[in-house]
């Protein structure tokens, strides 16, 4: 048998991936997660997140794996942090201004890029890893090369960035954003925006050059970092509002499944087993990188296996109205589509559908519906509700 790949994206290696995890899945991950020691070396860690965050498998099925072998207690260190992915996209749901903001963010601090040479100078020595800062630089070298960070190193990668090298957050949001095969609207801009000190007011995260030597097992002592976190200045945060009201899937209508990164797992959700479904598509557009292409090749594979339909790649969502009428279906289906680009896009899509008498129609899963009404505040508020949240979802 072929060895599993290091960062799982199809949902069979990503069970493969699960089962190989769960028994470490307990508190050998509360004493050693923290850790990194090293690409090729995260084995502490799940290395879920790729497949988690297109849904290719499912935060309940991983937190059930992991329950079932370790019970409550010990597995509470894990559940709790795949509780963070799903705290992240409530949050930035239900305050989706924040999105926005981030992306004016980036866009003026490009313009500025083009204005300051210093300035264009210092982010490019921090992308390429030459800032003289050992860590720092492997850190930049090591998420070109594998499109994976361990989560504390992304935090000091982050704190470094803003703090010691004097960098806007948006840009590095916007660089890890691009180069993770993970990268998750939410949980990307949202941590980064935590390190800065805008998550939870005036409380930044600082890197700190011995603790660094510590977590990395003494391959690093970084020199000169902040001993000062000097957190960017905007207006609060919005207040949080319902999230967006989608048209669910009319059981009645048959439709054109449409497979996306935010959702390429549609087949295990029960509302789609009872859909008669007559084709199923994802979009050449949305295969942004290798997870992408594998992740949204996989769904389609095994949709059509699921409902025996055609599978079939389309160019853009522009081509959903022909691929439906080609079906014969009016009705499109998919996953809930949260904050992020494919959601910045969604008006005009559906706009161009509504003018074919075509309906688009969107399923929220029971695990976010269910947990987003407690993302409304501080994560701890959130973790307080997790073992009464695991009995409504088990
Ligand atoms: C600056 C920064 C940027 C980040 N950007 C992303 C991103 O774009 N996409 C992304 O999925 N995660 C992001 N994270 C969160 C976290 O680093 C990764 O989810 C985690 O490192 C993935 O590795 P793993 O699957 O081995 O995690 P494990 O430790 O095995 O955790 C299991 C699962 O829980 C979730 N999870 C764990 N920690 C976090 C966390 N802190 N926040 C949210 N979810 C978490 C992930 O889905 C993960 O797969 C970011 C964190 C920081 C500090």
């Amino acid at each position: 048998m072929a060895p599993a790949p290091t960062f799982p994206f199809t949902r069979a290696d990503a069970l493969f991936r699960l089962a190989q995890f769960v028994p470490l899945a307990g508190a050998a991950y509360a004493m050693g997660r923290n850790f990194d020691c090293g690409p090729g070396q995260h084995d502490r860690v799940s290395r879920l997140s790729a497949a988690l965050r297109r849904r290719t498998i499912s935060e309940g099925e991983v937190v059930q794996a992991v329950l079932a072998e370790h019970g409550p207690e010990p597995a509470a260190s894990f559940i709790s942090e795949v509780f963070w992915r799903t705290y992240w996209k409530g949050w930035l749901e239900q305050r989706p201004a924040i999105w926005t903001r981030y992306l004016a963010g980036r866009d003026a601090a490009r313009q500025a890029l083009l204005r300051d040479p210093d300035l264009a100078g210092r982010h490019g020595d921090a992308v390429a890893g030459h800032t003289g800062i050992d860590a720092f630089d492997h850190w930049m070298g090591e998420l070109g090369e594998t499109g994976y960070l361990h989560n504390w190193a992304r935090m000091q990668v982050a704190s470094i960035w803003i703090f010691t090298l004097g960098l806007p957050w948006e840009l590095g949001a916007a660089h890890m954003l691009d180069r993770l095969r993970d990268g998750d609207p939410a949980s990307n801009t949202l941590s980064w925006r935590w390190v800065a000190g805008l998550h939870t007011a005036g409380k930044a995260y600082l890197a700190d050059g011995t603790r660094i030597a510590a977590m990395t097992e003494g391959r690093f002592a970084p020199q000169g970092l902040a001993t000062q976190a000097t957190i960017p200045v905007e207006a609060a945060a919005p207040p949080a509002a319902p999230w967006r009201t989608v048209t669910p899937p009319d059981p009645a209508v048959p439709a054109l499944a449409w497979i996306t990164p935010e959702d390429a797992g549609l087949e295990q959700e029960a509302t789609f087993a009872a859909l008669p479904l007559r084709g199923v598509v994802a979009c050449r557009s949305h295969a942004l990188n290798e997870a992408d292409r594998a992740a949204l090749a996989d769904g389609l594979a095994r949709a059509a296996d699921r409902w025996q339909v055609p599978a079939q790649w389309i160019d853009s969502p522009t081509d959903l109205g022909e691929a439906a009428q080609a079906a014969g279906t009016r009705q499109i289906v998919t996953g809930y589509i949260p904050a992020g680009p494919l959601a910045d896009a969604l008006p005009t899509i559906r706009a161009t559908l509504q003018a074919s008498g075509l309906r688009l129609a969107e399923h929220l899963r029971h695990w976010d519906k269910t947990v987003w009404p407690h993302c409304r505040r501080g994560f701890f508020a959130l973790k307080q509700e997790i073992p009464a949240l695991l009995k409504q979802l088990a």
